[in-house]
Formats: structure tokens, sequence, C-alpha cells
């Protein structure tokens, strides 16, 4: 867990491709633009430039250009040029050359070939297209660095979520073993232990209120907005902490922006009301 002033961050659950971050006393709109930034303005690389030379498939040269640039490629950090950075190469070079000889072949994401052995495909299983005896694929790629703005192909996290933290109140101490409640809750999260009422993982519930309408003189739930829960999976283009550190990064720098251009306005004193 980390501190600052009034707040605090606790990473709940982390695994390699995923993350639930509770930010204590850091309110939802602010988390929010976090979940925005990271699906939409964290540069990863994809393939955008198809030059195809040779095509014997079933796949058209439209499809199979499409199919191609959803392959999710390994990012090196900073490496490749985005936007307007200077003195850093404007794309990488991959080739697809491929020809079943006399029995069918599939062709996957692992047959590419990349000039940089820091790019690569992700996943190498991904199945791009299969090809008849005597059938081939020359193709030459450039991929390059933009944002989920442009394509989703770009994005670097499948899933991101943030919402309010659930607040639940059990308003008196509760002898019956009816268990309405219990059963009531889709998330499972609610016991009855010696006859008292307990939450099990506070985190899990969605705040639907379906415990509260099944015995309202008992339970309260409630949403704190003022604190944030956070929860994202990804591509893998990209690790967890790039793209978070990325994140708040750039949110840090358009907060820089509008403060550089709010103190450029000028304040006619005439045009204030009185
Ligand atoms: S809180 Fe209400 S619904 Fe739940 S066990 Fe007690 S009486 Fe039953
Ligand atoms: S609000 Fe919904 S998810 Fe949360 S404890 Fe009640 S029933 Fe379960």
């Amino acid at each position: 867990m980390s501190r600052g002033r009034g707040f605090s961050i606790k990473i709940l659950d982390k695994s390699d491709d995923s993350i639930s971050i509770l930010f204590k006393n850091i309110p939802v709109e602010i988390i929010n633009s976090i979940r925005r930034i990271s699906m939409s303005e964290v540069p990863t690389l994809a393939i955008d430039k198809v030059f195809i030379f040779r095509n014997d498939s079933v796949l058209n040269d439209q499809m199979l250009a499409h199919r191609l640039g959803l392959i999710p490629l390994k990012t090196p950090v900073d490496k490749y040029k985005y936007g307007d950075e200077e003195g850093k190469p404007e794309y990488v070079s991959l080739s697809l050359t491929i020809e079943a000889k006399n029995d069918f072949r599939t062709v996957y994401a692992k047959d590419i070939k990349s000039n940089d052995k820091e790019v690569y495909p992700l996943y190498e299983d991904i199945e791009i297209v299969r090809l008849a005896p005597g059938e081939g694929l020359d193709i030459e790629m450039w991929a390059i660095m933009g944002t989920g703005r442009e394509h989703a192909k770009w994005s670097p996290v499948t899933v991101c979520v943030v919402r309010g933290v659930p607040v639940i109140k059990i308003l008196k101490e509760c002898d019956s073993n009816c268990k309405k409640c219990v059963e009531a809750c889709p998330k499972n999260i609610l016991k009855i232990n010696n006859g008292k009422l307990t939450v099990t993982n506070l985190y899990l519930c969605t705040g639907c209120k379906l415990c509260e309408v099944e015995c309202p003189d008992y339970i309260k739930v409630d949403i704190d907005e003022k604190s944030s829960l956070f929860m994202m999976e990804i591509v893998g283009q990209l690790t967890i902490k790039t793209i978070l550190t990325k994140s708040f990064d750039i949110l840090i720098s358009k907060i820089d922006d509008f403060l550089t251009k709010f103190n450029e306005v000028e304040i006619y004193e005439d045009a204030i009301p009185k």
C-alpha cells in the first residue's frame, strides 16, 4: 500500500495481465481519466502498412491486411517514434513468406519474421489463414506506433473499469437465519456466521442492492464515489506498470498544458460581472 496526503493506493489483486486497485480518497472522476487515457492514448506498435506481393489464399488482400493489423505486437518502451518525436525509427519491418508444398498448411502469427527481435507477435498461435497445396504468401509489413483513439488495434487494454467503492452497512444485529439476503446476492459475498451477517469480500459487491431490497430494515448499500475501484485487463504489448505510468504522465502533461493556457488568458476586468 502507498499513502499520500489523505489518500492511499492499495493493489487488491494482480497477475501478468490484470490488476485491481483501490484508490482511497481519489475520486472516480480522476481515476476515470486514467481509464480513458490507458485505453486510447498510450501508444503501441501495430501493423499498419501491408505490401502484398503474393496471395494465393482464400482471403482477399483487404481481409488479409485487416487480420494482420489485429495481431498484437510486443512493443519496446520509447524505442519507436510516436507523433513529432525526433531521432527514433518510424517503423519496424516484418515479413511473411511461406508456401504450402504438398499438404495443407495453417499460417500462424509465429510465421511472421521481424527485423527487430524486441518486436514480435505476442500470441504465436493466432491463425492467419489456411493454405492449400501449392498456395503461398509473400508479404511485407510495417508496424508503426499509434493509439487506441485512432484504431482499437493500438490499444494496450482490453477491459478497464472504474467505479465507486461499495459501502454495506448492517443496520442492526441479525439473529435470524432466514438467509434471504445471502441467497439474493449474485456475488455470493454475504454469509451468516454464528447468527451474524458478514460481508466476505466487499470489493466484489456490484452495488446492485438486491440484499437491501430483500431486507431494508437490516441492510443499507451505498456507493462512495470519493474513492475508486479500478480494474484493468491488458493485451500485453506493454506491461501494466508501463501503461499506468504512461497514463499518469499523459494526464499530468494535460493538466500542465491546461494551466499554461489558462495563465495566458487575459482577463478583462470589465468582462467580470459586478
Ligand atoms: S439480514 Fe434480513 S434477510 Fe438477511 S438473514 Fe437477517 S433477517 Fe434474513
Ligand atoms: S449490493 Fe448486490 S452484490 Fe452487493 S452485497 Fe448486496 S446483493 Fe451482494
